[in-house]
């Protein structure tokens, strides 16, 4: 790695083996006759969206799903050649520019697909659609009932729209809940066949009704966190790996006297003759700033915790227990839990949220780098 292509310290490291190991270990699961939508939104769960696409697109996903247009345009800018789908809300007067971009768009209401028809006639165009049907989450779709499966049945007879799909989400409160939700789409399904409608894809599962309800499964799964290796449901048939470890080095090290303190309002105080090291990175890339007082990094298959509040670009760490710390070693912010690493189970604890967004949470101000076969394979520097 040419350290001109990072220009910083801190960096997260994306091992597009795992990533790839992750997909086919889904698509075991999952058999042949289930297509993957690969949730990539949110930059790729902060893993880089436009440099892991390619391990995804090359292990057969289908499609690469976004939560917006802004999502989605970076990707096809990446490659014209993806199939983007646009899994939230576009607005009417953003409807030209997901058209022009041959974007799949999802609808939740006869007149916006009525707009989107009249779209594709201005540009001579069939456009891609998904219906959202609500069955219960109560964010986006059209609410389950009579009235919209009507409605739903209506958009199929308009021009220029190609029904490719149908779709819901689960809120995963319980397996009953789920099934609640499910039956609720199923009554769907048998609407629209009864009128001779057949979408080419039904879909109702993330990653953890994907892996763990093999009948809610239909044509096509959307699994985000899985292929992250961020493993929230309960089968044991599946073996997932982490993908990503994240970096640092320290940058300054000092020996405190006893009573010394850190940081700002000095919230921490050395009881004893205490050796600290400043690490480069801080809440400002992503970090939870609610670690401190509990939050801890590796060095040297060590763990350091972190003392003081974090800033927003530095964190301190007691260095007391290394042998011979020095400016420019390696710490482990994050990694798989092995060799003493903090996972980000264990941090998504600590913090108080989840692993979802202890990942989706860093920013672009960290550089990724991508491995393949145990070498660099690219680099991605959002600021160069
Ligand atoms: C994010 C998202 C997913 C993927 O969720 P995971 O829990 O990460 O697998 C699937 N569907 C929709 C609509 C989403 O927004």
């Amino acid at each position: 790695m040419n350290r001109n292509d990072l220009l910083r310290d801190t960096y997260l490291e994306v091992n597009l083996d795992a990533l790839e190991h992750n997909i086919n270990e889904i698509k075991k699961v999952i058999g042949s006759e289930v297509e993957i939508a690969a949730a990539v939104k949110s930059n790729g769960y902060g893993y880089g969206s436009t440099h892991i696409a390619p391990t995804l697109y090359n292990n057969g996903v289908k499609y690469l799903a976004v939560a917006n247009l802004l999502e989605a345009v970076e990707l096809k800018n990446s490659n014209p050649h993806y199939n983007v789908f646009i899994m939230g809300h576009t607005p009417d007067y953003y409807l030209e520019i997901a058209v022009k971009y041959n974007l799949t768009i999802t609808i939740f209401s006869y007149n916006q697909a009525k707009l989107l028809s009249e779209i594709g006639g201005k540009f001579n165009k069939t456009i891609s659609v998904h219906i959202k049907y609500d069955t219960g989450f109560n964010r986006l779709g059209f609410k389950y009932g009579n009235k919209s499966m009507k409605e739903i049945s209506k958009i199929f007879k308009l021009n220029n729209l190609y029904i490719e799909g149908v779709f819901s989400h689960l809120s995963l409160k319980s397996y009953e809940s789920d099934l609640e939700q499910l039956s609720r789409f199923k009554c769907l399904i048998n609407y629209l066949e009864k009128n001779n409608l057949y979408p080419k894809y039904y879909h109702i599962c993330d990653s953890i009704s994907g892996i763990d309800y093999p009948d809610f499964r239909l044509d096509m799964i959307r699994p985000g966190a899985a292929i992250y290796g961020l493993k929230s449901f309960k089968s044991k048939d599946i073996s997932l790996k982490n993908i990503g470890i994240f970096k640092s080095k320290i940058s300054s090290i000092k020996t405190l006297l006893e009573g010394e303190g850190v940081s700002y309002d000095y919230m921490w105080i050395s009881k004893k003759e205490t050796k600290i090291a400043t690490v480069p990175f801080g809440y400002g890339d992503g970090y939870p700033r609610n670690m401190f007082g509990k939050g801890e990094v590796t060095v040297n298959n060590i763990r350091c915790p972190i003392v003081g509040v974090l800033c927003m670009d530095q964190c301190i760490i007691d260095v007391s227990n290394i042998q011979n710390p020095y400016v420019g070693q390696e710490v482990i912010i994050w990694s798989d839990g092995s060799d003493n690493t903090v996972s980000i189970q264990e941090l998504s604890e600590k913090a108080g949220t989840n692993k979802n967004e202890i990942v989706a949470r860093i920013t672009r101000r960290v550089p990724r780098v991508y491995m393949k076969n145990d070498e660099i394979s690219s680099v991605s520097n959002y600021l160069l």
